[in-house]
């Protein structure tokens, strides 16, 4: 056949993975998974896989993924031994999908999925992570949205990472991203912060977010609070660890000032003392720091982006 009848080469598709982290979502699973998959109808060059991860739940979430396998191609699913938690059944979804693009959606329909054509659309556009922030939450008690609310502004304020505001972990990160979140040894990773960290091209879609659909919420007050350790202390922020280096400092230059005015001259020593004292705890927190650094074995540097000339005989072939 001359090559001018061959069919086009058609074009390419890219296959996009959503991932539902769940525990104990008997009460609203049926109603999500058919949402999902509605929003998810294929479009010319997207498919979709969706992967259900189980976080060890008690109740018929497991029995209600199963009944969800056996009737689309589509799903695939995960079930934890136990309750490990929802960063941890994020990172297991990560792990799992094989898409050239991840997005993370919770499992109570509080995200809508309807927005996750957009985000694929912005994504071949070019965007690195395509986030979604929350402009409203709708239905949640008054501690949940004050709690929410400082989480990020304290956060953003002492992190050492961009913090995005009002951004959970509903969103889509490219493979290169995914490769590398997944890579990292942290045993206690905190998505969001990663994310900032990494520190690749992202763009944002506002949505406002809605009740839950069903069911209870499954973020105890435990859980909000080994969230927050491992975003403040572990993952976040070297702060809280640099603290004591401030107030030695400040308890010393009081007990020079002491010194030199001749004011309350017995007071110095206290003063001195409890300086030195704070500062040779910061000393220890700065070698906790550093082991903290090299047991997580993060890399020194993210590439996101390679050039090379395009000037014939400019690279040498290698
Ligand atoms: N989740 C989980 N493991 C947990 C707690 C929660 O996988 O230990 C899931 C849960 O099923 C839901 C998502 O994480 O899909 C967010 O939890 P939830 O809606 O209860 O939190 P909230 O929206 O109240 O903060
Ligand atoms: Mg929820």
């Amino acid at each position: 056949m001359p090559a001018s009848q061959t069919s086009p080469p058609s074009p390419t598709t890219h296959l996009i993975s959503v991932v539902l982290p769940c525990y104990n979502e008997e009460a609203v699973l049926a109603r999500t998974h058919d949402r999902i998959a509605r929003a998810l109808h294929p479009v010319e060059g997207v498919r979709y896989e969706v992967i259900y991860v189980d976080d060890g739940s008690t109740d018929a979430t497991w029995n209600l993924i199963r009944t969800f396998t056996r009737e689309s191609p589509m799903v695939r699913a995960v079930r934890f031994s136990r309750n490990f938690g929802h960063q941890a059944a994020c990172l297991g979804g990560l792990r799992e999908a094989r898409g050239d693009a991840v997005v993370v959606i919770d499992a109570d329909l509080q995200d809508p999925p309807e927005i996750i054509p957009e985000m694929v659309a912005r994504w071949r556009r070019g965007w690195h992570v395509v986030s979604a922030r929350r402009t409203a939450r709708h239905g949640e008690t008054a501690f949940k949205n004050l709690s929410a609310f400082a989480f990020y502004r304290l956060l953003g304020r002492i992190s050492d990472h961009p913090v995005a505001f009002d951004t959970g972990d509903f969103r889509l990160l490219d493979r290169e991203v995914v490769d590398l979140l997944t890579g990292l040894a942290d045993r206690e990773l905190f998505l969001r912060g990663a994310v900032g960290w990494a520190g690749f091209p992202e763009t944002t879609i506002e949505y406002q977010r809605d009740p839950r659909a069903a069911g209870e919420s499954k973020y105890t007050l435990p859980k909000m609070l080994a969230l927050s350790r491992s975003a403040f202390l572990t993952s976040g922020s070297v702060l809280p660890l640099r603290l004591p280096l401030w107030t030695g400092t400040a308890s010393l230059a009081a007990s020079l000032v002491t010194v030199l005015t001749r004011r309350g001259r017995a007071g110095a020593l206290p003063l001195a003392l409890f300086g030195l004292e704070s500062l040779a705890v910061a000393a220890l927190g700065e070698y906790l720091h550093a082991v903290l650094r090299q047991v997580q074995g993060r890399p020194a540097y993210v590439i996101s982006e390679r050039m090379r000339s395009t000037i014939p005989g400019a690279v040498l072939a290698s």
